[in-house]
């Protein structure tokens, strides 16, 4: 197929605008899928996409379709819409020369869709502007159309109106596709040169890539090498994603496909690597760089025995998901471990739901902080490390008070889009998050956009959920970082009986100390089943108790109640109290949940 009939594009939106439901209607009509095959958001395939009804990795998708006599070929990718999982998108897009830019046309422009929009423009993407579910009663595609018109320069006559539901229009939207985005700016005629922009673990192949080839072709047989990593592979098999796996005999510029090349590794298949022809000299093929995490956590076993299962399960999730960093950790109280970096707590939570779903293995995750920066006063430590200043994400290494000169932590610019009407609680709880406001403008009538400089730390737990119950769901919130500021912070410590529990202490502001020590207790209080002896949990700054619970003991029998009576039936409650215990971590002869150490966090 000649360059000229090759179109890769993304999908962009805010959550729930419909982007995999318009995938879905896209496979359909060029006979990718069946229609009515009985599936929605097909290419929603992990297990934790299905539960919680979100996308949180890019697929792709390759499609022919016949337009004016001529087949195409057009590499769809559908990718995600919640912040978190904005390096998908970030990552997609250096495979793309367009967007598909989708719009609820009920809820119109959200927060993720103006910051879509600048990723699409700052890579000069070009831009189909689509309004999705007209066929909703309340929808409003006028306003809309006016509202992107204002915020992004849109035309508002080239704005096109579908139903992914339904189906409606959506033949239109490929016509558009194929007229409006550019073909690959690619050559043919030279040596192979590929970018790495996915990868995932099989079982059978070991880490296969999706690659976007820029120049020249590639046979199965022929060998090739990482830029990166200088090693060199011999490809096995190429197929293309239609969107199941259809194998190939060349993979040429221009075309998305999927490498099998016996790679083991994620320190093997770098996510936005180059691979070219063995010996030859190639140059980089993309920009592309991972987002840096902003909140890191440590994980770790429940007991030792499981580390090299965590450890292989943490390789092959990461493999898939390269916008998580992983540094090896180890502590006292836990032992061997590792600190890992998210985009956000949502991206955490997937994360983990991954591990125990797709590897069956269930970590004790400690509480995530976000990276503070701290001027040191103490010499002798200034010169253990060879600097004054630290950065610590792991509230167990901060230093005493008196070895601090100066505390700083991260900020982020947050943009929210909010209904008029929601405007008061709105400001009220980025006052509460310390906020300060930037700038505060109509869009319309009815809508504001309002920009706040907040710490990070502020919103990465909870902030989100607030903003949508505040607003009955109709704010929105997207955020870029911002550098750091001068600020003060305390070690919030968490005995049990007397213990310290690592795995819980966290760094926080002077200002909020005794509100989070008094949250934190009445939390646990609720999460910490009763036990044999009693409980005290206490919330501490340095020597001094800020809040303070206790869990009275007690005793339980859990067979007691069955009279004696069905031995088979007494042995599997007995089994199942066993199994109920091994998913609990013990601090000081207290058995804890493992969850509670992220539960614990919500408010
Ligand atoms: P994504 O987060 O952008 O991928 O959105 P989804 O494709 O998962 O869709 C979110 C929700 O909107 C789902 O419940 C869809 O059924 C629904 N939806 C998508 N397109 C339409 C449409 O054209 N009309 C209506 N009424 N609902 C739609
Ligand atoms: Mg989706």
């Amino acid at each position: 197929l000649p360059v000229e009939r090759i179109r890769n594009f993304s999908i962009i939106a805010h959550v729930d605008h419909g982007k995999s439901t318009l995938a879905d209607r896209l496979l359909e009509l060029t006979g990718a899928i069946a229609r009515n095959a009985g599936q929605n958001q097909v290419l929603d395939n992990l297990q934790v996409e299905r539960e919680r009804g979100i996308t949180v990795k890019a697929q792709t998708a390759s499609i022919f379709y016949k337009h004016r006599n001529a087949t195409y070929l057009l590499n769809l990718i559908d990718t995600p819409g919640h912040v978190d999982f904005s390096n998908e998108v970030s990552r997609s897009l250096a495979a793309c020369d367009g967007v598909i830019l989708l719009v609820d046309a009920c809820h119109g422009v959200q927060a993720q869709t103006v910051a879509n929009y600048h990723l699409a423009k700052q890579r000069q993407l070009a831009i189909v502007p689509v309004l999705n579910k007209i066929d909703i009663k309340h929808a409003n595609p006028d306003q809309v159309t006016k509202d992107m018109q204002l915020l992004f320069g849109i035309e508002t006559a080239s704005v096109l109106r579908v139903s992914a539901k339904l189906g409606t229009g959506v033949e239109q939207v490929l016509q558009r596709v194929i007229e409006t985005i550019p073909h690959p700016r690619v050559q043919r005629d030279c040596d192979f040169r590929a970018l790495i922009f996915d990868s995932w673990f099989d079982k059978y192949r070991g880490a296969l890539n999706l690659i976007y080839v820029l120049n020249g072709q590639l046979q199965p047989g022929q060998d090739i090498q990482s830029l990166a990593t200088k090693k060199m592979y011999n490809v096995k098999t190429l197929s293309l994603l239609r969107p199941a796996e259809c194998p190939l005999e060349t993979l040429s510029a221009g075309q998305v496909g999927l490498l099998a090349c016996n790679m083991r590794n994620s320190k093997e298949s770098i996510i936005g690597d180059t691979l070219h022809l063995k010996h030859q000299a190639a140059t980089a093929a993309g920009s592309y760089k991972p987002q840096q995490p902003i909140v890191f956590a440590g994980i770790f076993p429940v007991d030792q025995s499981r580390h090299v299962a965590l450890r292989s399960a943490i390789d092959k999730t990461v493999l898939n998901d390269s916008a998580v960093t992983v540094s090896v950790d180890s502590s006292p109280a836990l032992g061997q471990g590792w600190r890992l970096g998210f985009l956000g707590l949502l991206h955490l939570e997937v994360f983990c739901q991954r591990l125990q779903q797709e590897h069956d293995v269930e970590p004790i995750i400690t509480a995530p902080s976000v990276t503070y920066r701290i001027v040191l006063s103490n010499p002798r430590l200034i010169k253990q490390h060879g600097r004054n200043t630290l950065d610590i994400s792991n509230a167990a290494l901060l230093p005493e008070p008196n070895s601090i000169e100066q505390y700083h932590e991260p900020l982020v610019l947050g943009t929210i889009i909010t209904p008029s009407d929601y405007v008061g609680p709105i400001i009220g709880l980025c006052v509460e998050r310390r906020g300060v406001q930037q700038s505060c403008v109509n869009i319309d009538e009815q809508r504001m956009l309002m920009q706040y400089v907040l710490p990070l730390s502020e919103i990465i737990l909870d902030f989100h959920d607030r903003l949508k119950s505040l607003s009955s769901g109709y704010a929105s919130f997207s955020y870029e970082d911002h550098g750091y500021h001068l600020t003060h912070l305390v070690r919030l410590d968490i005995h049990l009986n007397g213990r310290n529990c690592e795995e819980l202490c966290r760094i926080v502001h002077v200002s909020k100390a005794l509100g989070v020590a008094r949250q934190m207790v009445n939390k646990l209080k609720e999460l910490i089943p009763r036990q044999m002896v009693q409980i005290a949990i206490q919330a501490c700054v340095g020597s001094k108790v800020l809040a303070r619970e206790t869990i009275k003991a007690y005793r339980k029998d859990v067979t007691a109640k069955l009279y004696g009576g069905d031995v088979t039936r007494r042995m599997k409650l007995l089994k199942q109290q066993a199994e109920g215990k091994k998913k609990m971590r013990s601090i000081a002869n207290i058995r804890v949940p493992h969850d509670t150490f992220i539960d614990v966090l919500k408010r």
